[in-house]
């Protein structure tokens, strides 16, 4: 059986624990492989190599950070096909999906690439007599990022590219379900040139997360994950007075008005709805559909729907593939079977979909569930699967109030052809990302990511300007080079400008 190793001072190392998980190929339900689960020791030893590296790090030029980033974006665009296929054959989602994640993590490479231009600091000529005053920002250390199994390469490249521009040193914790991609990275950083210590991947499970949240020498902790996870990451690392930003889980609606291209909206809802078999964290998982034209939308939906061609993932015909794990689908499974239950209608049952040639992969065909309200365990819990429910509504202030009922914020979507009714929308829901006539609004790299409520503690979203600002701290100089001979005495009273 392979063993997915650690990177550990710029080379593999298979760490001392002992323990192990498996990772499994989600389209033939077969373990490919067994993943290295680090304990206290393996990340001490992980953690110390970064700090270790960080001093030179931290004071190498802006243009020699800014070279190793060129090679890295040259390196990771020349693999991507190589990087989307482990991707695919850990993870399940179709190769041309993957490729697609790490085109979006290479935007955040080449936004990282503008590092100079990023930490320029402000200067105040003159701000009192002979008095200067300037701000630059500085590094913070050993930066941990904690990531989820549904974007092995998009999620991570949201921090450490950032994070190692700005001067610090990162050391990732992937998802043990997918492990292998975070592995090529390394590699690829390696081979960009990066100093040893500078980039560490260290494999492993909750023992591992925690043995990060409590090290003296991590210095911030980047989450992205669940939300039951992310309030516990916050409140544990923010305990031990560290930086902490931990984005969460999401429940995101797309509303349908009545006067917006029907087919238009219908395509794009089964699309956000189903493409990597529902396990995105912007992915549409419930559909409001505002008035009379309801039925006419769920029927297209449904129509689209069954035309999915569900297969496995480097099968260049799939348009979805397999959910994660064979837990996953029993769960998601078992969601769809409450929701018929608690009385909604299952107009597309995914249940019970087999592949030929693919008979023990975790496949789940997609689900639209009709008339679910919003006490129905298919509306309260994140699915994460190829599920979408569709909850009906009278006006665009009715749906505004059901998103902003919802305890998630991440992203959202409207479907209309009216901007006055766009622009209520936008500034009337509490949610982070919002889509018009988009139904997936990610932002680009050189915005921020980030939702509202319970989608994110902590005040930072994710790379952009903010990730700037997440991964730094600023200080502010004040400066004056008097001329001897005209030196005043210093006075007692509070400094002012005159
Ligand atoms: P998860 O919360 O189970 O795992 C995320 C990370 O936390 C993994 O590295 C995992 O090893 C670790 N972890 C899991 N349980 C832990 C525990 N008890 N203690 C400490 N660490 C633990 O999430 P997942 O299933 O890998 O990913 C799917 C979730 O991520 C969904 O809820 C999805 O919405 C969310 N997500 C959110 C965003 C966003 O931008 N807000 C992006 C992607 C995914």
């Amino acid at each position: 059986m392979r063993t997915i190793t650690h990177w550990i001072g710029g080379k593999p190392e298979n760490g001392t624990s002992g323990g192990t998980a498996p990772v499994w190929n989600p389209a033939t339900g077969v373990q490919q492989a067994e993943v290295a689960l680090a304990d206290a020791a393996d990340v001490d030893t992980a953690v110390r190599s970064a700090a270790a590296a960080f001093d030179e790090w931290s004071r190498s030029s802006l243009s020699a950070r800014t070279k190793v980033l060129f090679a890295f974006r040259e390196i990771v665009n020349a693999r991507i096909g190589e990087l989307a296929e482990v991707v695919s054959d850990e993870h399940g989602k179709v190769v041309a999906d993957a490729r697609g994640e790490v085109q979006r993590g290479l935007e955040v490479v080449e936004f990282a690439c503008g590092i100079p231009s990023l930490l320029k600091g402000d200067f105040s000529d003159q701000v009192s007599a002979g008095v200067d005053v300037h701000s630059f920002r500085e590094p913070l250390g050993v930066c941990v990022g904690i990531t989820p199994f549904n974007f092995p390469v998009m999620v991570p490249m949201w921090m450490h590219p950032v994070a190692i521009a700005c001067g610090n040193t990162f050391v990732l914790k992937p998802s043990e379900r997918d492990p292998s991609a975070s592995l090529l990275v390394a590699q690829m950083w390696a081979d960009a040139g990066l100093p040893d210590g500078v980039f560490t991947v260290v494999q492993g499970d909750r023992t591992a997360v925690d043995a990060l949240l409590d090290h003296d020498d991590v210095a911030a902790v980047s989450f992205v994950g669940s939300t039951p996870i992310a309030r516990y990451i916050h409140e544990r690392a923010t305990a031990t007075g560290k930086r902490v930003q931990a984005l969460g889980g999401a429940k995101n609606h797309a509303v349908v008005l009545p006067d917006a291209p029907l087919d238009f909206a219908a395509e794009h809802l089964v699309a956000a709805a189903f493409g990597s078999a529902g396990e995105r964290c912007m992915a549409i998982s419930a559909a409001v559909a505002v008035g009379g034209p309801g039925d006419e939308l769920v029927a297209a939906v449904a129509e689209k729907a069954r035309a999915v061609k569900v297969g496995p993932g480097r099968d260049a015909t799939s348009e979805m593939g397999p959910v994660v794990t064979a837990a996953a689908r029993d769960r998601i499974v078992g969601l769809i079977g409450t929701g018929e239950a608690q009385g909604a209608t299952l107009t597309v049952d995914g249940r019970g979909l087999t592949v030929p040639g693919h008979e023990d992969g975790f496949f789940v065909g997609p689900t639209v569930i009709d008339g679910v309200t919003t006490d129905m365990d298919v509306y309260r819990e994140e699915i994460f699967g190829p599920v979408l429910s569709v909850v009906r509504a009278s006006d665009v202030d009715e749906a505004i109030a059901l998103i902003n009922a919802n305890p998630y914020g991440n992203g959202t979507a409207i479907f209309t052809s009216s901007g006055e009714a766009a622009r209520r929308f936008q500034r009337g829901v509490r949610v982070g990302m919002i889509g018009v006539n988009v139904p997936i609004p990610v932002p680009m790299a050189y915005y921020s990511f980030g939702g509202w409520k319970d989608s994110l503690f902590g005040q930072s979203h994710i790379h952009g300007p903010e990730g700037v600002t997440f991964y730094t701290r600023a200080k502010v100089v004040t400066t004056r080079w008097p001329q001897v001979a005209a030196a005043g005495a210093a006075g007692f009273h509070f400094p002012t400008a005159t």
